[in-house]
């Protein structure tokens, strides 16, 4: 057993607005081992407002992925122009520039795409991910478009982004090997930005994996630490869950 989930309390909270950075289609297997079929799945990204500062947690996909002006683009990824992290921010008026802090859940190319957008942001990334994910291990990582030479800071374990509590980070491994999540407190709430150690509500309800796992095991801990979290109240927010993000607004601070 571990130990429940205890983060300080938050003094102001924090506002999150979501954003679409384009749309997937997957093996539906990709998310839910032995299943039949494809899943089309939304690639997201939110702004994270809190009095020190505006942040991003995860930035989408890099502008190599986007529809081009002549009609091509990449097959099964379907991301038009104005779908980037940085036109998405410019729609609801915040300047790219003025984003402070960068958290990464992961560095896929899903997650970590738009870094080069927020040019005065410092990443936050768990210290096993940078490792892995510069070891050239896994294909599913592309250093140029993550590691945009802002200032990196490699933290390890939980991390209180605004010493405040409102916005704190934890290891979440499985998918990856330094895979993080964040807990926000909000004026309504605990909201937990899962990211891809819980890709559908599925996951958490029936207790599934994906077809392929960095580490299984972790996984399955990382799933049942959540879970924990939903039984105390938080809302948990999929990482590509179309259903679920259907019913989340877009474009406006909702929490
Ligand atoms: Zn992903």
């Amino acid at each position: 057993m571990t130990a429940p989930v205890v983060f300080p309390p938050a003094a102001d909270g924090a506002r999150l607005t979501a954003f679409t950075c384009g749309w997937l289609t997957l093996p539906l297997a990709f998310f839910l081992d032995g299943e039949a079929g494809s899943i089309r799945a939304p690639v997201c990204a939110f702004l994270i407002e809190h009095p020190k500062g505006l942040c991003l947690f995860d930035t989408g996909l890099g502008v190599r992925f986007q529809r081009r002006v002549d009609g091509s683009g990449v097959p099964d990824f379907h991301f038009e122009q104005g779908e980037d992290i940085g036109a998405r921010l410019r729609s609801v008026g915040v300047d790219p520039a003025a984003i402070r802090f960068i958290i990464n859940s992961h560095l896929h190319i899903d997650h970590a795409g738009g870094n080069s957008f927020l040019p005065n942001a410092s990443i936050i990334i768990q210290e096993p991910e940078w490792e892995y994910a510069l070891s050239g291990a896994d294909r599913a990582y592309r250093a140029k478009e993550f590691d945009t030479g802002q200032p990196v800071i490699r933290v390890r374990g939980e991390h209180d982004l605004h010493g405040d509590g409102a916005v704190m980070l934890f290891p979440t491994p499985g998918h990856t090997p330094g895979h993080q999540s964040a807990r926000v407190r909000t004026a309504h709430g605990d909201i937990i930005l899962a990211a891809d150690c819980c890709n559908l509500r599925r996951w958490l309800d029936e207790m599934r994996l994906p077809d392929h796992a960095h580490n299984a095991a972790a996984y399955l801990a990382t799933l049942r630490r959540l879970s924990r979290m939903r039984g105390e109240g938080a809302r948990i927010f999929f990482g590509h869950d179309p259903d679920f993000w259907a019913g989340v607004p877009q474009h406006t601070a909702f929490a």
